[in-house]
């Protein structure tokens, strides 16, 4: 997926030197990111080493203690606060930027009072004040490409998880954004249903989105980023092309994982 374009050395999300903790106990410690236009970022780690907190915190569904988030040149505006932790200085640049870095949850996150055509266009014409006709033209053209067109009626309770997760990455394209956050998106769909939603992520990759994915899928990861980071308690453990990082030369650490998670698949 290497590009030799211009923009392919731009960095479209930066975000630098993470730190996060939850009472005492220390989550993140000084994760840093970087993402150019174009690159799809797999993050693996074991279960508990900060990886949904990490982008939470991209997001600001969890404030960083400290650490900055740069989009396309935006750096996010904090503040200290009197105990020395940082908060969003604009809730309006907050929102502005959280709706260019649309999350696909593992558990869906749907409106389930909306139909799925609802759900596609209340954040393009609620925070993004776009006229109802081009967000119904689009977000059917959204539908259409996730195969769910025929489905724009229905209420998320009558779909399939495989569907109401095409429909949740449809909605995170609704608000046309420059970086998609996944965090496990096929972890709770059952083992037939997770081929329908990797080949929409694939295709997403294929066409050059950003996207910075959390999966335990080996697949996606070797075969469809082209990088890899590897988290370890709270830090980036490994980190590089998936050939590298899956390589002979890896850390100790990431083949201990690959082995438990391969013998946890054929289990
Ligand atoms: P992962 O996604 O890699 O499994 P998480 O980021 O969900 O890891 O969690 C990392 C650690 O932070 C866990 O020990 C978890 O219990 C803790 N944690 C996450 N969110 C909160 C929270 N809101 N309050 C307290 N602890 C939390
Ligand atoms: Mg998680």
């Amino acid at each position: 997926m290497s590009t030799t374009t211009i923009t392919s050395t731009v960095a479209t999300l930066a975000v630098s030197n993470i730190h996060k903790s939850f009472g005492g106990h220390h989550v993140l410690k000084g994760i840093s990111m970087t993402a150019r236009k174009g690159d799809v970022i797999s993050i693996l780690g074991a279960s508990g080493s900060g990886k949904s907190t990490f982008l939470r915190c991209i997001n600001m569904l969890e404030t960083p203690d400290q650490g900055s988030v740069c989009l396309d040149g935006e750096t996010l505006e904090m503040r200290q606060r009197k105990d020395g932790r940082l908060e969003p200085v604009h809730r309006k640049q907050v929102e502005r930027m959280r709706s260019q870095l649309a999350m696909v949850f593992q558990s869906f996150n749907l409106w389930s009072h909306m139909t799925v055509l609802q759900n596609l266009i209340e954040g393009p014409m609620r925070v993004q004040k776009r006229a109802h006709a081009e967000c119904v033209e689009e977000a059917e053209a959204l539908l259409q490409r996730v195969g769910l067109f025929e489905r724009r009626d229905y209420y998320p309770a009558h779909l399939s998880g495989g569907q109401q997760q095409r429909v949740a990455i449809a909605r995170a394209l609704a608000m046309r954004p420059q970086v998609m956050l996944f965090d496990e998106p096929t972890s709770a769909l059952d083992p037939e249903l997770v081929g329908e939603v990797l080949k929409v992520m694939r295709s997403l990759a294929e066409e050059g989105r950003t996207m910075l994915v959390v999966t335990h899928e080996m697949g996606f990861a070797r075969n469809v980023s082209n990088r890899v980071v590897f988290m370890h308690q709270g830090l980036v453990d490994v980190e590089g092309a998936p050939a590298d990082v899956f390589g002979a030369h890896s850390s100790e650490r990431f083949r201990q994982f690959i082995s438990g998670h391969q013998e946890r698949a054929t289990a």
